[in-house]
């Protein structure tokens, strides 16, 4: 699968930036450019492996599909970067046969439904996105419905139907979005078929999956990111950790046979539920896990004066905050672990870092072939 594959849409739809270029080619970019933010922040330092995929097409087990009307015409596709405009989809290489099906088959029937997609502007119609998420493990799916209402004349035929053309589809989820926001998914869902979730294995271990609830976009690379995390750390079975930014707790479950105690620390309350419900099934007893705001966190930890071996830290794309980073510096952990998919916020974040530890080893996982974005994992170590 990894001859160079053609998109027709490469040029207008702006989701992959290098599908031009050879692979090779866009590891060392996408090395440079992390070299370059460290530069920025005058960090000296050296990258010491590039982990390139495996499987460089279909890689992405989740997709997130608009609908519009385009001159008269109904379309479904992913909106052109920072645009309203959606650019009418065929097939993506970055996503399986299965779930460029589940689109197609979709669509149609949401066509032959009369369901019209929802306008912003005039704040007509129903339909806002069709999200689909696929366990890497079961090939199953969990498709979301995103609504502008909650009414949704036809639905129980719709679902019927859907089901009926994609056995691939194990549940199926409405999502109630009103507001005028590019965020794609709002507060209210409701059940239309199936469990509401799908499950997932990754490193051994079974993770249930919600429509909100984050989880890594492409599964073999994250279980090479995981195995990294374990390698980097050189974990002691006394050692107690923190997992800060831990979304349904796979960090912190793949680390919990080699140490003590781990705190698992998330503040969006899906993600919590479920990082609780995945410990139970995996039978997992040494995993604390805390619905709190990262920072508030570290600081009512610090106020108690325990001890921490490790810190791993995984924020989002905006990075950390100074008050999380000076409380790592006072709670002084012997290592710290980040792992960032925002190289620029990563580069500022370790300018601070770096007042009280050194940089021990850094590597990048290409989870996203293809686009400019890297995941980079670095390791630093307390200075003497
Ligand atoms: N480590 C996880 C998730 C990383 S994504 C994994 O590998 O799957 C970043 C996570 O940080 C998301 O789950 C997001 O909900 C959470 N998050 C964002 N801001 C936060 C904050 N201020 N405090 C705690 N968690 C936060």
């Amino acid at each position: 699968m990894n001859h160079k594959m053609k998109c027709s849409i490469e040029q207008k739809c702006g989701g992959c930036q290098y599908l031009s270029k050879s692979y090779e080619t866009t590891l060392s970019i996408k090395k440079q450019y992390v070299m370059d933010c460290f530069l920025k922040e005058k960090i000296v330092c050296q990258v010491n492996h590039v982990y390139g995929a495996k499987n460089v097409y279909q890689y992405r087990n989740k997709m997130i599909l608009g609908v519009q009307w385009k001159q008269n015409k109904y379309i479904y596709g992913f909106y052109e970067e920072n645009t309203h405009k959606i650019i009418p989809l065929d097939f993506c290489l970055l996503h399986s046969n299965i779930q460029n099906e589940i689109a197609k088959n979709i669509f149609d029937l949401i066509v032959q439904f009369h369901i019209p997609p929802y306008d912003e502007d005039r704040k007509t119609g129903l339909l806002r996105y069709i999200c689909i998420r696929e366990s890497y493990h079961t090939q199953k799916c969990l498709v979301t419905l995103v609504t502008a209402k909650s009414e949704f004349p036809s639905r129980g035929e719709l679902v019927k139907k859907i089901i009926e053309k994609c056995p691939n589809i194990e549940t199926i989820i409405q999502n109630i979005n009103p507001r005028k926001t590019s965020i794609v998914l709002g507060e209210q869902e409701r059940i239309l078929y199936g469990k509401g979730y799908i499950e997932d294995k990754l490193c051994g271990l079974t993770f249930q999956i919600t429509s909100k609830s984050f989880y890594q976009v492409n599964p073999e690379q994250t279980q090479v990111l995981y195995q990294l995390v374990h390698d980097f750390g050189n974990f002691q079975k006394d050692e107690v950790i923190i997992d800060a930014y831990s979304g349904v707790g796979t960090i912190g479950f793949t680390l919990s046979p080699y140490v003590k105690e781990i705190f698992s620390v998330e503040n969006n309350s899906q993600a919590v539920y479920f990082a609780k419900k995945n410990a139970k099934e995996n039978h997992i007893h040494n995993v604390f896990i805390i619905q709190e705001d990262a920072t508030k966190f570290l600081l009512n930890f610090l106020d108690e004066g325990k001890r921490i071996d490790t810190i791993i830290m995984d924020p989002p794309r905006s990075g950390s905050t100074p008050i999380f980073l000076s409380s790592v510096l006072k709670l002084k952990p012997n290592q710290l672990i980040y792992v960032s998919c925002n190289p620029e916020t990563l580069a500022r974040d370790l300018k601070i870092l770096l007042n009280k530890y050194k940089i021990k080893k850094i590597a990048l996982v290409d989870m996203f072939c293809w686009t400019k974005h890297i995941e980079t994992i670095v390791l630093l170590t307390l200075k003497n």
